[in-house]
């Protein structure tokens, strides 16, 4: 789906009128236009004419103040309009500094255009202002996130905790999710959903997705040694689009198996729809040889991604992560409970294994189970919790505990 839309202006066509409200921006991709500003003793001055390939009106993307000059077709003019509410929806999505500085770059602009023209319409209102505050702190904040991240992977004040998979036909611990903890020593808890975004967009995520497989597979061995009869347990491990771009990405995984002395079946590569989407090439012929060495791949978070399925039978999937949103409304909502089944159906079609995520309740597990869902994780079973933990829960726990 494309995000802009043409337009077609004749010659003498007014494309933007000076005071009107600034809702879109356009992208000139054929024809030329006039830019002119009407001045406050009412003679218009011509401020020049721009061609093919030029912006027009890109200040109201930032703060949809009124339009500070007109826009004239000379001749028949191709447009290519970018809505504000386009813009935002990608800005939003973008890195936290990136931001910030677009947002800054475009005021001073503006300023220094109200300047020139002599113009108080221009000054940003109160709320734009506050809206830019805002995205200042966000920004600072993923500055300090980031630095003080790199000292915490030296510091090793980041640690795992892990969240058991349950076996619904069993009821037995299949395996664990590593999931990142990171205890600031002035901030305190920062939880993953703060840090991991800021460490995605800055590339420490690369390192630290390193270290989390280092030491989710060391925690494996340890658990699994505390125990006897749970050679079969799994580790499943979050990884980010970056950590695909690595040309020794297969390379680093095995090193670490044959380190800890892991068979490759015990590791399940848990990944989002994103990260199949980034680099879709290089993504399937990592995963294949990551499958043919006989890993586990995981699609996480399944449903919220992106709509097409196409992509399900590209890749070699083993299991797919009904995402909690669904399985949390299941059984309030007729819609999301048609989706946890079509999704249930889908998945067994093509041969893969579903664990629900978010299962808070008993009544959820036991739907689940009858709907023939193979594993579940979720408060109802566990919380993450540390290898101590672990290790004290493995002996006590109760297979028929659903
Ligand atoms: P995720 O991969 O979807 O992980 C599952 C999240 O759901 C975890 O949040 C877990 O604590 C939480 N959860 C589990 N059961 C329930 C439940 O029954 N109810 C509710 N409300 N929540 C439940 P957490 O640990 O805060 O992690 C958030 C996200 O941060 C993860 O979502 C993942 O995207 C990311 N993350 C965490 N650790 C790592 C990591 O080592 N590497 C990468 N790349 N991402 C990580
Ligand atoms: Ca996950
Ligand atoms: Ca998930």
């Amino acid at each position: 789906m494309s995000d802009t839309s043409q337009k077609i202006y004749k010659a003498g066509e007014i494309i933007l009128r000076q005071g009107d409200p600034g809702l879109a921006a356009y992208i000139l991709d054929r024809g030329r236009v006039e830019i002119s500003v009407l001045k406050p003793d009412g003679t218009t001055e011509k401020l020049g004419t721009r061609g093919p390939g030029s912006m027009i009106g890109e200040m109201s993307l930032i703060d949809k103040a009124p339009r500070t000059a007109s826009v004239t077709a000379l001749e028949e003019c191709e447009l290519l309009e970018i809505t504000a509410e386009d813009f935002e929806r990608r800005l939003s999505g973008a890195d936290p500094v990136l931001k910030m500085t677009i947002q800054v770059i475009m005021a001073r602009y503006r300023d220094i255009l109200a300047r020139e023209q002599g113009e108080r319409a221009a000054v940003p209102k109160t709320e734009t202002l506050e809206k830019a505050y805002l995205v200042q702190s966000e920004a600072l904040g993923a500055i300090k996130i980031a630095n003080d991240f790199k000292e915490a992977l030296e510091r090793r004040d980041i640690m795992l905790h892990y969240q058991p998979i349950i076996d619904l036909r069993s009821g037995a611990i299949a395996g664990f999710e590593a999931l990142m903890r990171w205890n600031h020593p002035e901030k305190g808890f920062i939880p993953p959903g703060v840090f991991i975004p800021v460490i995605e967009d800055n590339g420490l995520i690369i390192p630290a997705t390193h270290w989390a497989l280092d030491e989710a597979l060391s925690a494996l061995k340890r658990i699994t040694k505390s125990i006897a009869g749970h050679d079969h347990l799994f580790m499943s491990v979050n990884f980010a689009s970056q950590d695909f771009c690595m040309y020794n990405f297969l390379d680093g995984v095995m090193k670490a198996l044959h380190t800890h002395d892991v068979k490759p079946g015990r590791l399940h590569l848990e990944i989002t729809e994103r990260v199949l989407m980034g680099q879709p090439d290089v993504t399937q012929q990592t995963l294949e040889k990551c499958r043919e060495a006989g890993m586990m791949i995981s699609i996480d978070d399944f449903g919220t991604g992106y709509s097409s399925l196409s992509y399900l039978h590209r890749f070699p999937i083993s299991t797919l992560k009904i995402d909690r949103s669904f399985v949390k409304d299941m059984t309030s909502d007729k819609g999301a409970m048609e989706l946890v089944k079509s999704i249930l159906n889908l998945s067994h079609n093509m041969k893969m294994d579903i664990i629900a995520e978010g299962v808070e309740t008993r009544e959820d597990a036991v739907i689940l189970k009858s709907l023939g869902c193979e594993m579940a994780q979720g408060y109802h079973f566990a919380k993450p919790m540390s290898e101590a933990d672990i290790i004290a829960l493995l002996p006590t726990w109760k297979n028929t505990d659903i």
